[in-house]
């Protein structure tokens, strides 16, 4: 990281460069477990003017137009774009991504977001003003919801700060943004953007861990809505944090993706298809394709094609443009996969066919394949956040959906097929918010990202985000 010449450290609370007062957080690097530099986090004080901030801001940032804020959303993103490649290593520093990953994969769809949100913010539909009651006009305002405690997770920091600031300042809110305080750098970067890019306070962002400056953001009287991309133990926080002054809440939450491989599905598009988007970020995706229901015809071919594909992925060499995934993002994330597996490998039923060991440097762990897991194992059952897959063998249709809704996520899905009414009719019976057909994990920003049951709720991308960040509201005129 040698042409990182500095690297921000400062909060930005309304105007003002600060730095935070209070305990400082280690950031790591995954890769060697080396210390990158310490980021100290905000204190009480500091979030109370970031909130106060924002409000003071509400005022001016929610009258102006949707041509003004969509051109503020080009210009960020913009500046992202010039400077994308020291975005990408800063990302891969932090996060312990390929650069590869970060500078090609991340960084466009990161710009296209906030440009789909400049676009979308100008073109918003809905109902028809009308004479409802003789004598009186009726309309419908779609306006901001005020102050939004922005609160977003490690695994794709700079792409979910996207994700929540464009549909928020594009819809004409203000919002007080803190990331990880694992991965807070390219949020303490784009702070920079956003001070020339925005007026005061429309933006502030402030560091610190959950329990502590988290907690206090999301309890704060001033904010009106609790954004969080998060597990869902901390989506239940803000739940509870909401009630006292019923805040407002959008929660992406946790996942774990049943993908359903029926007999006459092709095999090695499915192998390619798993080994791409079973492990990539090293399966730290809610999203990832993680829990395979195979049809018993293809099941052995499947694992055994698998296992071998898997471990071919290329991770931890010296020169990182050959990396496919990086490490995990903590020893600790390290530990709890680990723990998984070997938990999963004391059962009789289950071999490890690929993988299931750390490597020596960093906060690797090997891609690893779990076959023969049950329904009932927790390795099917609760999301493990790492490259780590299991394969469930599975006899008709009914049981296979069945599986696949029995769990308490529902955000991401795939059904793989050569039979065009059997991928219909099974995705029609998933309960998960995104069902994709022979593929997996694409993401586009026109369309919504959001799950059900306990993956949470409300729209991430697309025009359904900017309906969640805004309210419906009703005025109706008296004739004469
Ligand atoms: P986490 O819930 O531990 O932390 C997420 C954020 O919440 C962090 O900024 C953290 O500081 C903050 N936080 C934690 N406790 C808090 C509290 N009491 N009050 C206020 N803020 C608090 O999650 P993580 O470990 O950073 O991320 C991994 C999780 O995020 C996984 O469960 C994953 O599935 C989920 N995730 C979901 C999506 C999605 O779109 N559904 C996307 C990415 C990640």
């Amino acid at each position: 990281m040698d042409t990182l010449t500095t690297i921000d450290t400062a909060l930005l609370i309304g105007s003002a460069f600060e730095a935070g007062q209070e305990a400082r957080e280690q950031i790591l690097n995954p890769r060697t477990g080396g210390l990158i530099l310490e980021v100290p986090e905000a204190s009480n004080a500091q979030v109370d003017r970031a909130v106060a901030a924002a409000r003071k801001a509400f005022e001016g940032w929610s009258r102006t137009t949707p041509a003004e804020r969509s051109a503020a959303l080009l210009r960020i993103a913009d500046r992202i774009e010039a400077e994308a490649d020291e975005f990408a290593r800063l990302e891969a520093l932090n996060c312990g991504k390929p650069i590869n990953a970060a500078r090609n994969d991340e960084l466009p769809a990161i710009v296209d977001c906030y440009r789909f949100f400049a676009g979308a913010v100008r073109c918003q539909t809905g109902a028809l003003a009308g004479e409802y009651m003789a004598g009186h006009t009726s309309m419908i305002r779609r306006d901001p919801v005020g102050v939004i405690a922005s609160i977003a997770p490690w695994n794709y920091p700079l792409m979910m700060m996207a994700w929540k600031l464009g549909p928020s300042i594009g819809g004409g809110n203000t919002v007080v943004f803190k990331p990880s305080e694992q991965t807070p750098l390219t949020a303490l970067k784009m702070a920079r953007i956003l001070a020339d890019e925005l007026p005061e306070g429309v933006v502030s962002v402030i560091t610190g861990r959950g329990h502590t400056v988290g907690s206090y953001l999301i309890n704060h009287p001033g904010v009106d809505m609790i954004s969080l991309t998060g597990d869902v133990a901390t989506g239940k926080k803000m739940l509870d944090a909401a009630a006292k002054t019923v805040k407002r809440t959008h929660l992406e939450l946790g996942g774990k993706a049943p993908v359903l491989v029926f007999d006459d599905a092709d095999v090695s598009e499915v192998v390619d298809g798993l080994r791409a988007f079973g492990y990539y970020n090293a399966g730290q995706d809610c999203t990832a394709a993680c829990r395979i229901y195979a049809g018993k015809k293809v099941y052995d071919r499947l694992v055994a094609d698998l296992s071998s594909a898997v471990s071919s992925i290329t991770l931890g060499a010296e020169d990182d443009t050959t990396n496919e995934i990086g490490p995990l993002i903590s020893l600790r994330q390290r530990d709890r996969v680990a723990s998984f597996v070997n938990r999963a490998r004391e059962l009789p039923h289950i071999e490890v066919t690929a993988g299931g060991e750390v490597m020596t440097d960093g906060f690797y762990y090997r891609p690893t394949v779990v076959a023969g897991a049950r329904q009932e194992d927790e390795i099917v059952r609760r999301e493990v956040f790492g490259p780590v897959v299991s394969i469930t063998p599975f006899s008709d249709v009914d049981q296979a959906v069945g599986w696949a809704n029995d769990s308490d996520y529902g955000l991401a899905s795939s059904v793989w097929t050569r039979d065009v009414g059997r991928a219909m009719a099974t995705a029609a019976r998933l309960r998960y918010g995104c069902t994709w057909i022979n593929t997996h994990f694409m993401l586009v920003n026109e369309m919504p990202h959001g799950g059900l049951k306990q993956s949470g709720y409300g729209k991430d991308m697309s025009a359904y985000a900017l309906e969640d960040y805004t309210v419906v509201r009703h005025v109706m005129v008296k004739h004469g």
